[in-house]
């Protein structure tokens, strides 16, 4: 930043202090923030200090938020225990009221300075848990995705690092749900899953997550962002040995560097990467003109690290062409960065080794290649079981995919086996209600036509007066009977009797007395008469019995008991009592006479003569004597 530009800025923040009353302090910290951002870090230290942060007017979030600058501006000067006790003050303000933004943002904050100080998780880790604590309670999606985000690196071991990438799942699950598209934070949680992956030595998931994040990035054409994908895609095709992908990102690599301003470090990384796949494919020369390439663009980066490791990748490229003198050159320069990270061991190993053998002592140098050699057995036996790992979790997930896709076929199958034994069943027993009402209705068609039928017949056979049999029903059964006596050599007897003077009952009493007394003669006759002997009403108030297995003289005595039994008793009709008699005539089955109208005719003669001789009598036919 130039002179001038910070001039205006405090000029503007100057400006800003004094509106700070006419505006409120909200919009002032964001002019303050702004500004502070703008300028180096010790400007914005000298900013800060000017603002009156014990103002009675700022609320305690806004002095937290202030503390928060404090913390950011010491914290990018590297001031780390200065940067961490801005924090303190802000946390110590607001951790006591509802959750606000400002205390989680705090949290976060302090533990990437403590991260800085001391890289220890078990120390920097402390506060992502209090803030994700904090953004669970809190209404604010955007902030949680962050904490979720920031809280997965703290789970970067073989054993838990499922359960950084499930908080990293959630993270994605609740941009996703949002409704503003994060873009920016979804490619962040991405890049972070890759990273994770690769922390723990699973290249192939890495490489997955990393292309993921560069294809988000790719969709809002963020170009740097872009690179810094390809850039990790590259370190995990190497890591694979996959050289496809290493020669396809570093085209991709050189593709956006052309895209973006000449003074930026994307083309030092270009050759940088394309040097190192030379190198790895033992294409020497090429990588010595990419590396070269890169020392060239130094200029344009300030990452330091990279710079001395494009050193060492020129040595080795040197080296391994046979260019020894070179090769020691580019060691010395690499081995003058005092700050490159120890836990690089094999590259400082072959530095030294070069070095050694360019100052003629070959043991050294043997003895440090030894080393290296012991160094990258142990890492490939990493990588080797790391991907043994890795490929079993993928075969896991996919036996898994596999095992539930089989179990919801099952499950679908199962149903539809249910269903279907349900519906045989239900068949069944539709089968079995309708054969029943069938069989039902069947059963009461039956029986109503048997009974209307017996019941038709039974009126057909019935005089409707007395209930006994009619005149038609008496000769046919009476013929039957006399038949069936005549074939068993059985006797039988045939009366047939007539109230006398009925006219005059009818006459005296009425028709319905009259009726009444047909009624009382036909019952007092079946009372007289064992059950199965046939009684029938053949006229207007004369009857015909037919006696089986009756003898002339029992059909005589039975006639007159029969006669004395009307004769002798009054009957009682209605407050009336009415006395008659009858009179009857008896025939036989004799000889071949076996028609029951012949024998009929033989009883009514003598009934006539019965008649005629003064009634209430009883008289044999003529054909008995
Ligand atoms: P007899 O002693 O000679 O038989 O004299 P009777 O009066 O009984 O003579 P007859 O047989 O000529 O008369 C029968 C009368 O019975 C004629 C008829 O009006 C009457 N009668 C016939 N059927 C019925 C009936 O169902 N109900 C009534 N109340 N009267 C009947
Ligand atoms: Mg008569
Ligand atoms: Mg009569």
């Amino acid at each position: 930043m130039d002179f001038i530009t910070k001039k205006i800025w405090r000029v503007y923040l100057g400006c800003a202090l004094v509106l700070m009353s006419i505006n409120g302090f909200a919009n002032t910290l964001d002019i303050l923030e702004s500004a502070v951002l703008a300028v180096n870090p010790q400007e914005g230290v000298v900013l800060l200090n000017q603002f009156d942060i014990a103002n009675s007017e700022l609320t305690p979030q806004q002095q937290a938020k202030v503390f928060f600058l404090y913390g950011q501006v010491y914290e990018k000067n590297r001031e780390l225990n200065k940067s961490i006790t801005s924090y303190d003050k802000g946390i110590a303000l607001v951790k006591y009221l509802p959750i606000s933004d400002i205390l989680i943002d705090s949290h976060l904050e302090r533990s990437f300075a403590l991260y800085l100080k001391t890289n220890d998780p078990a120390v920097y880790c402390e506060d992502r848990k209090q803030a994700l604590i904090y953004a669970r309670q809190h209404n604010n999606s955007e902030l949680l995705a962050k904490t979720l985000t920031q809280n997965a690196f703290c789970y970067n071991q073989p054993d838990n690092v499922y359960q950084g990438i499930s908080l990293l799942d959630e993270a994605m699950l609740i941009i996703n749900k949002s409704d503003n598209i994060n873009t920016h934070r979804k490619a962040m949680i991405y890049n972070a899953t890759g990273s994770l992956y690769r922390s723990v030595g699973l290249h192939q998931q890495g490489y997955v997550n990393f292309e993921k994040a560069y294809q988000t990035w790719q969709s809002v054409n963020d170009v740097e962002d872009m690179f810094n994908m390809q850039h990790n895609m590259l370190s995990e095709a190497i890591k694979l040995s996959d050289w496809d992908k290493a020669d396809k990102s570093i085209e991709a690599q050189f593709a956006l560097a052309a895209m973006v301003d000449e003074t930026k470090d994307l083309l030092f990384f270009s050759h940088l990467n394309a040097g190192r796949i030379s190198l790895f494919t033992h294409d020497y020369n090429q990588a010595i003109v990419h590396l070269e390439s890169a020392v060239s663009l130094n200029s344009t980066t300030k990452e330091q690290y990279f710079i001395s490791s494009n050193y060492l990748y020129l040595s080795l490229a040197y080296f391994k062409n046979g260019k020894l003198e070179q090769a020691a050159n580019a060691a010395r320069i690499f081995r003058l960065d005092n700050h490159f990270p120890a836990n690089q061991k094999t590259m400082l190993l072959k530095a030294d080794a070069i070095i050694a053998l360019d100052d003629n002592k070959p043991t050294l140098a043997a003895n440090l290649l030894f080393q290296v050699i012991d160094i990258e057995r142990k890492n490939s036996q990493d990588i080797v079981e790391n991907q043994v790992v890795s490929r079993s979790l993928d075969h896991n997930f996919k036996v898994a995919e596999f095992e539930n896709e089989l179990l919801a076929n099952k499950l679908a199958i199962n149903e539809l086996n249910w269903s279907s034994i349900a519906d045989k069943q239900r068949i069944n027993e539709l089968r079995m209600s309708l054969f029943f009402v069938t069989l039902i209705v069947l059963v009461c068609i039956v029986l109503f036509l048997f009974f209307s039928r017996k019941t038709l017949k039974r009126r057909a056979q019935t005089d409707y007066l007395t209930g006994l049999s009619n005149r038609g029903h008496t000769f046919q059964k009476g013929q039957k009977i006399i038949e069936r006596c005549w074939k068993k050599q059985k006797p039988a007897a045939v009366i047939i009797f007539d109230i006398d003077n009925f006219k005059a009952i009818n006459d005296r009493y009425g028709h319905h007395i009259g009726d009444l007394a047909i009624k009382a003669a036909a019952m007092r006759t079946k009372s007289w008469l064992k059950k199965h002997d046939l009684v029938g009403r053949i006229g207007g108030e004369e009857f015909l019995i037919i006696l089986e297995d009756t003898t002339q003289e029992e059909g005589f005595s039975i006639s007159d008991r029969l006669r004395n039994g009307i004769a002798s008793q009054s009957f009682q009709f209605e407050d009336q009592s009415v006395d008659f008699t009858i009179s009857l005539g008896v025939a036989v089955l004799k000889d071949d006479v076996t028609s029951l109208t012949t024998l009929v005719k033989q009883a009514d003669d003598a009934l006539y003569q019965a008649k005629f001789s003064g009634k209430n009598k009883v008289y044999l036919s003529a054909q008995c004597a």
